[in-house]
């Protein structure tokens, strides 16, 4: 349904928030060609008319090969610097005013050699002129992920390198990647248990790809505070009411999740059953350039497909907010700002509703 043009002007300018979106799939395509160029690597997935090839071949494991690829162009600090840099920009132009991202940093250091320190010290000089230039705060997920080709020790290595780290380091939780099939939650209950001993946040991918049991064992027996994507919920009734009885979010990317065939339409995605059942959702890209979206788009999906009124995208907004790994009084800073700045464009533009 087309939206009117002051809703999509509401939209563009609102303030957003984003708490799941990965670093290595957020880099721009022009920047993967440099890199590739720099580095002498040869891309095989990623070319530049790779964004009309990957929506050609839809599908998760297309995605991952995909992925992949831009990885193995991010071969040194300044690297990381570069598209931490970027990203930041990308989310000004957006009025992303906070973002949580996730990165992966045992699959940068054991296959290209990166060093964890260097590479975080990089990601973190690029935070800083991000948030002093453009006034955009980032925050770091260190994901440890589950492949058949990863190193089955890279959720423990990925905890041993966050846990002695310093809250300048800007990393606030573990989250855990990669493929959930196979790689059951029940996998990582000790390294999980070590994280939140050591007083950092959990999260999890969960209930994508496989069903509601996964969500409900990362929450058992991870003690995932809140879930990557998470709609598979939507199969198990009673999971859905323990979703909206605790408030535990959902870090949902509706765009991504066609493209992965994870949903097979918007007009059948979730989202709005569980908002409406009270669950607390967010909105995420996930991969923005990789599923050619932003969050931007994400929004405009809420409004053009499910009816979301200006109103409601504020309220969506402040969800990612209420569901950010920030300390109360940041966060009670934020979302008044938010509130205020929505407050004002729904008048300026004639929103009521
Ligand atoms: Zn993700």
């Amino acid at each position: 349904m087309p939206i009117s043009p002051e809703l999509d002007a509401f939209i563009r300018r609102m303030p957003k928030a984003e708490i799941h979106v990965h670093l290595e799939g957020s880099v721009r395509p022009r920047t993967v060609l440099d890199l590739a160029q720099k580095h002498g690597t040869p891309l095989q997935t990623y070319s530049e008319d790779y964004l009309s090839a990957f929506f050609t071949f839809r599908d998760f494991d297309h995605f991952i090969a995909c992925y992949v690829a831009v990885c193995t162009t991010l071969r040194n600090p300044e690297d990381f610097e570069r598209i931490v840099r970027e990203l930041g920009e990308d989310c000004a132009a957006q009025n992303i005013r906070y973002i949580e991202v996730h990165f992966n940093p045992a699959t940068n250091v054991r296959k290209r050699g990166l060093n964890f320190r260097e590479m975080l010290d990089a990601m973190n000089a690029a935070r800083r002129d991000v948030r002093d230039r453009l006034g955009v705060e980032m925050r770091w997920i260190a994901d440890g992920v589950r492949d058949e080709g990863a190193d089955h020790r890279s959720v423990a290595r990925t905890v041993e390198w966050i846990v002695n780290l310093t809250p300048e380091d800007g990393v606030v939780a573990l989250g855990l990647g990669g493929s959930e099939v196979g790689f059951p939650p029940e996998l990582f209950v000790e390294e999980f248990a070590a994280t939140r001993a050591a007083g950092i946040h959990v999260v999890a991918h969960a209930g994508e790809t496989t069903g509601p049991q996964t969500i409900i064992d990362s929450l058992d027996l991870l003690g995932a505070e809140r879930i990557g994507h998470g709609i598979r919920a939507i199969d198990d009734p009673a999971l859905v009411a323990r979703l909206a009885v605790a408030q535990i979010p959902l870090e949902v990317c509706p765009t991504s999740n066609v493209c992965t065939r994870v949903t097979p339409a918007l007009g059948e995605h979730p989202f709005p059953l569980l908002d409406r059942a009270g669950v607390l959702v967010t909105v995420n890209s996930d991969d923005p350039p990789l599923f050619g979206t932003t969050l931007t788009d994400e929004f405009r999906v809420l409004a053009e497909h499910w009816g979301y009124g200006a109103r409601d995208l504020q309220r969506i907004a402040g969800n990612a907010v209420r569901a950010a790994f920030l300390p109360e009084p940041e966060r009670a800073r934020l979302l008044q700002a938010f509130s205020a700045s929505c407050d004002d464009l729904r008048e300026e533009l004639g929103l009521r509703v």
